[in-house]
């Protein structure tokens, strides 16, 4: 074994996530974010997505039981230090997901609620966002919603600081002990990104430079996914979103015009 396993220092951190053919979000962008920040990733696959640069083609979910039994694979031998949710697709895989991380007490969980990719392709069904809300959000140590997301969680029309306190508090009374509300789709900023951290009492604001550039496929995963390797390594949730918020700002700035369309993030930023 290595120096590092030999020291017992090996974070463990697990996502839960759809597989994007083309690299740059869901299972992909986790496991080279996890890779990037020194965790040893593992991945339980909900669905499979035929995509590129272009958008989603096709969308093919597992059945529950094989998220169960990859979830269950892990728990039972390797274990994990943290844990990540993405694109879940619908109510009986997120049934089977809430169940694992209950089985194995797994208390650092960071949900990503992804619903609609960028090029408009659903990836949680409809009916689905009740499963997420009373089955999901209540075992998430944080959850990342963007604008749009919390829109829909909470039915909360967010515009300005007072209806992002607002929504971050009704996620908070889902049972979720942090939220970070992204900021990205929010344009009324003058130039700044401005990330909102909600821990149950306080909020703190994550700011940096709005970047316009089309190629920023995969940034939602990639940002949770950073979070979910801090927390692994032992770090405490608002710590964890600094570097996540600066590793995410490096791979948007640095971006990769790959494929036709909408380039994803660059992860060795
Ligand atoms: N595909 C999968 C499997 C995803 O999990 C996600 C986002 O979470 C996307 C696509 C969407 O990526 P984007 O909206 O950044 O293009």
């Amino acid at each position: 074994p290595s120096k590092v396993a030999k020291a017992g220092k090996v974070a463990r951190a697990l996502t839960i996530a759809g597989s994007d053919s083309g690299g740059g979000a869901g299972i992909q962008a986790d496991l080279k974010t996890f890779q990037e920040l020194r965790a040893f990733g593992m991945s339980a696959i909900t669905a499979v997505t035929a995509q590129n640069t272009l958008g989603v083609r096709g969308i093919y979910p597992l059945p529950a039981e094989a998220v169960r039994m990859q979830i269950d694979a892990i728990g039972e031998d390797i274990g994990a230090d943290a844990v990540k949710t993405g694109m879940l697709f619908g109510d009986e895989i997120i049934v089977a997901v809430a169940e694992g991380i209950r089985r194995f007490g797994w208390r650092n969980v960071v949900v990503d609620p992804v619903m609609i990719a960028k090029g408009g392709a659903s990836l949680l069904q409809e009916q689905a966002v009740r499963a997420l809300k009373e089955s999901l959000l209540p075992l998430a140590m944080v959850v990342t919603p963007n604008i749009p997301e919390a829109e829909v969680l909470t039915g909360i029309a967010i515009s300005g600081v007072t209806a992002k306190k607002e929504a971050a508090k009704r996620l908070a009374d889902f049972g979720a002990k942090h939220v970070v509300l992204k900021g990205g789709h929010d344009v009324s900023e003058d130039g700044q990104a401005v990330d909102l951290l909600y821990d149950g009492r306080d909020f703190h604001e994550f700011r940096s430079a709005r970047r316009d550039t089309r190629h920023t496929h995969g940034t939602g995963c990639t940002f949770a996914a950073a979070i979910t390797a801090e927390l692994a390594k032992g770090r405490g949730v608002a710590e964890a979103v600094e570097v996540a918020k600066a590793f995410i700002q490096a791979a948007i700035e640095d971006s990769l015009e790959l494929g036709q369309g909408h380039g994803p993030t660059n992860h060795w930023a």
